[in-house]
């Protein structure tokens, strides 16, 4: 066996819901060569391969047979605002500290978005009007099926809401996991000048006096606004928001707004329209609900918790039963945000 390739692993520390499951076979990857290894390990005994960050995004619904590559890459380098490097394996709160702290600025809005840096392009994490791909340059890749390494643009990684190249290759190879992508490190070009986005209703209510929005007080006030509203998985199992926000036609919204005048949207893509999934969810009855141990938040309907003990088959039923409600009444299909194995 492999130097540091562990057998039969229990996953639930290393998943946000806690959920049990386990890897037939894991590895923490803290540098190049062990990207190698673990890719000649994997196809000497036929495995598939898994990507793991900190698990925020994911719900085990079954055990892994194959093997898990635990991202653990460590460094910044924060001398040059117009190309900013972090190694994936870095807790992204902690890069958004830093780059605070050395005055490089535009990622406030983003702070606190639990996992590690190497996943935030998977899904191009957004959150409080901003998107990852604003501030990407490039990332650092090997596709795991050849063993290349390459530098991928932004224009490359195929951004979009929720979504990137990297997300749908890992859609395209469903549950059984397999993955293509090993995100290696993300450059990042920020600002060494100020602009606060206060695009998001809450932030533009906290600063109704621009002059009050410096860097810290708008990161101060996104993570204030997050704990807030989101529990802490420590405290509460979850992975934030378990559906994507459905973009819709405009025609369709048209024909809802009759039935149900107070249906929120958003603008989105020409001809499209985003309507908030909490809402719709929250129509159904589902905010608050308890199946067993598998449940809604109460203060978010969009975020199922785990109370303690649920199996990922607990709470993945009770996704595809509010999903079949919102379907069945408003005949929108919500898609997971979180990554199901
Ligand atoms: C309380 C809470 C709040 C959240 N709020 C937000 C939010 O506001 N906005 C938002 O966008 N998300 C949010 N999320 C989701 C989550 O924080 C992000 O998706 C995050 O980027 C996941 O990081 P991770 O390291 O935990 O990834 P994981 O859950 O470990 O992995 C997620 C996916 O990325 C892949 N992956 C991970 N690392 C790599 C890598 N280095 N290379 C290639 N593939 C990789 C995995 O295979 C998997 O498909 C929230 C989650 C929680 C629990």
């Amino acid at each position: 066996m492999s130097a540091g390739i562990q057998q039969d692993i229990d996953l639930s520390p290393y998943n946000s819901f806690g959920v049990s499951a386990r890897a037939a076979w894991f590895m923490a990857l803290e540098e190049r060569e062990d990207v190698e290894l673990a890719r000649e390990f994997a196809a000497r005994h036929g495995l598939p391969m898994l990507v793991l960050g900190e698990g925020s995004n994911i719900l085990f619904v079954k055990d892994f047979p194959g093997l898990v590559l635990q991202v653990a890459n460590r460094g910044m380098a924060l001398e040059d605002a117009e190309a900013v490097t972090v190694q994936a394996g870095e807790n992204w709160h902690d890069f958004v500290t830093q780059c605070l702290k050395s005055g490089l600025y535009g990622l406030e809005n983003l702070a606190l978005i639990p996992g590690k840096a190497g996943a935030a392009p998977v899904q191009n994490i957004g959150a409080y009007g901003a998107e990852l791909e604003q501030f990407l340059l490039s990332v650092e890749v090997c596709d795991l099926r050849t063993g290349q390494w390459q530098s991928l643009s932004r224009e490359q990684c195929e951004f979009a809401y929720r979504s990137s190249l990297f997300k749908r290759a890992g859609l395209s190879a469903g549950r059984s996991g397999e993955a293509q992508w090993l995100i290696f490190s993300l450059t990042l070009s920020l600002s060494r000048q100020f602009t606060p986005n206060l695009s998001y209703g809450a932030l533009a209510e906290v600063f109704s006096d621009k002059a009050e929005a410096t860097p810290q007080a708008v990161f101060d006030a996104v993570c204030a606004i997050r704990r807030s509203k989101l529990p802490d998985p420590a405290e509460l199992g979850n992975a934030g928001s378990f559906f994507k926000n459905p973009l819709i036609s405009a025609e369709r919204y048209h024909e809802l707004q009759q039935q149900y005048p107070g249906i929120p949207a958003f603008a989105a893509e020409p001809g499209l329209v985003k309507v908030p999934a909490a809402w719709l969810l929250e129509q159904a009855g589902w905010k608050g609900k308890r199946r067993g141990q598998a449940g809604v938040h109460d203060k978010h309907a969009l975020v199922l918790v785990n109370h303690g003990g649920a199996s990922g088959e607990d709470i993945y039923l009770l996704a595809q039963d509010m999903s079949n409600s919102v379907l069945q009444r408003f005949g929108i299909a919500l898609q997971p945000e979180v990554r199901i194995l």
